[in-house]
């Protein structure tokens, strides 16, 4: 147990125990403040049982927090390690967060786009999440490569090279990390109070002035109505204000993958394409806007729409793959393998897999085409579970696309024939198919401040 916590966990020890904490929840009732902050620091400190916590976490997902309940959630969890301040190193920072998707690896090219404009960037991330996946997994697809970071290597990074990608770890945000990792596997990730203490508690302890949130609604996210995710980003945007960072949440559309790639590898050669210049349009045009607003957020553009040009220009001038070439080195990994994706891990079977009629792309279960890259390795069953970075799917079709029978629809890349036999299967069945015309989707639903 971190000594720290110890007197802490010792004063409440007769006032406070867990199991009277999950019955409160379960039977619909609120927390309060310092039910909260203990169950956080008794949770950080390893004193009470992972089983205990998964029962309280499902009376959360069941019963729901009031906005004070998640303010308490939010700010326990973001004292739980160090909150960095880092205006004694660079006088302004920015950060951004998703709420989680499928082949959401934005940060992978908006992160660098945005340290090369000049505008340092101190983030926070977190691993793959349920059927979501995680920018630290797709990272770590570069051997070598760690997000486990000090608080001073933290700051030294950021001061060094204006870009920092950090875990959660002893010092920042611990008890998200212990969280995260539980709600991971006992189905418990699908809750708006949980996920906006997750992602508020790491951009608190991270110390970035400016936050863009990047929140998600349709069959892939953890919100599928676009009224959901309204909430769940005005949840955040609050806690940001409250807490003097300047917040504000764009509301995206993931009724479908983000590009075309859902896999750690496969998403890091798609992200690394973007850079410079190429990939699928879809995941270009989101990057761009999510770029946008964190250098109109950081002054370096003066309006959003001068964001976007800023974001083009540095990734056209090849600035922002050169950035990407820093944070690779920095944290451990080879940057040569950025000019050589070929050498990044690659699965062993890779099959493509065709229309059985023809029509227009009229649907995709997105959430079940996370869980296809789950179980083909690109994410976690059970707590502890290792990654295999080389699985994955890439899915070059767009709602309203047509394809004839026969013609290709998806590539899966496996390295176990029976999980590769189980992904053509569970891919084909997500996708629903129209003999007449369909609407494209729409990619943002407006933007909450
Ligand atoms: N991202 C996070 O960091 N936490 C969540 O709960 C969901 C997305």
């Amino acid at each position: 147990m971190a000594q720290n916590l110890q007197p802490v966990v010792d004063k409440f020890e007769s006032e406070m125990d867990i199991i009277t904490l999950i019955a409160r929840k379960r039977d619909g009732e609120a927390l309060t403040t310092d039910q909260i902050s203990w169950f956080v620091q008794a949770y950080t400190a390893d004193a009470i049982p992972d089983y205990q916590v998964a029962a309280l976490l499902m009376a959360i997902y069941l019963r729901g927090m009031t906005r004070q309940e998640t303010v308490d959630l939010t700010l326990a969890m973001a004292r739980s390690g160090d909150q960095l301040d880092l205006h004694d190193i660079v006088p302004f920072s920015v950060d951004k967060h998703s709420s989680g998707g499928v082949g959401d690896k934005t940060s992978l090219a908006v992160l660098p786009i945005v340290a090369a404009c000049g505008l340092p960037v101190a983030k926070m991330s977190g691993r793959g999440l349920g059927s979501s996946g995680g920018t630290l997994d797709k990272m770590e697809s570069f051997p070598g490569w760690s997000p486990d970071l000090t608080r001073a290597q933290f700051r030294h990074q950021v001061q060094e090279i204006g870009l920092v990608l950090a875990g959660q770890t002893h010092d920042l945000a611990p008890a998200d990390g212990k969280l995260y990792a539980l709600r991971d596997v006992t189905g418990t990730v699908a809750c708006a109070p949980l996920i906006a203490a997750s992602i508020m508690s790491k951009k608190l302890a991270g110390g970035a002035d400016a936050i863009v949130l990047d929140v998600k609604a349709g069959s892939g996210a953890f919100m599928t109505s676009v009224a959901a995710a309204r909430e769940l980003a005005q949840t955040m945007v609050n806690i940001g204000r409250d807490a003097n960072r300047q917040t504000v949440a764009l509301l995206a559309d993931m009724n479908q993958p983000l590009g075309q790639a859902v896999g750690n590898a496969l998403e890091v050669k798609e992200a690394l394409d973007c850079l410079q210049g190429g990939g699928p349009a879809d995941f270009w045009a989101h990057c761009q806007e999510v770029a946008a607003y964190m250098l109109h957020l950081g002054q370096k553009a003066g309006s959003v729409e001068e964001g976007r040009e800023v974001a083009t220009a540095a990734r056209d001038n090849g600035r922002a793959l050169d950035k990407f070439r820093q944070l690779v080195a920095a944290q451990g990994g080879d940057p040569a393998l950025v000019d050589q994706p070929e050498k990044l891990p690659q699965a062993r079977l890779v099959e493509t897999i065709t229309a059985s009629r023809s029509g227009y792309l009229a649907g995709v279960q997105t959430e079940a085409v996370g869980w296809t890259a789950v179980h083909l390795g690109a994410g976690r069953r059970v707590k502890g579970d290792k990654i295999d970075p080389a699985v994955g799917l890439l899915l070059p079709i767009k709602v309203g696309d047509y394809r004839h029978a026969g013609e290709p629809v998806a590539t899966i890349h496996a390295n176990d024939p029976d999980k590769l036999d189980r992904a053509k299967e569970e891919l084909l069945a997500t996708l629903t198919w129209s003999e007449t015309p369909v609407e494209p989707l729409t990619h943002f639903y407006g933007v909450v401040t």
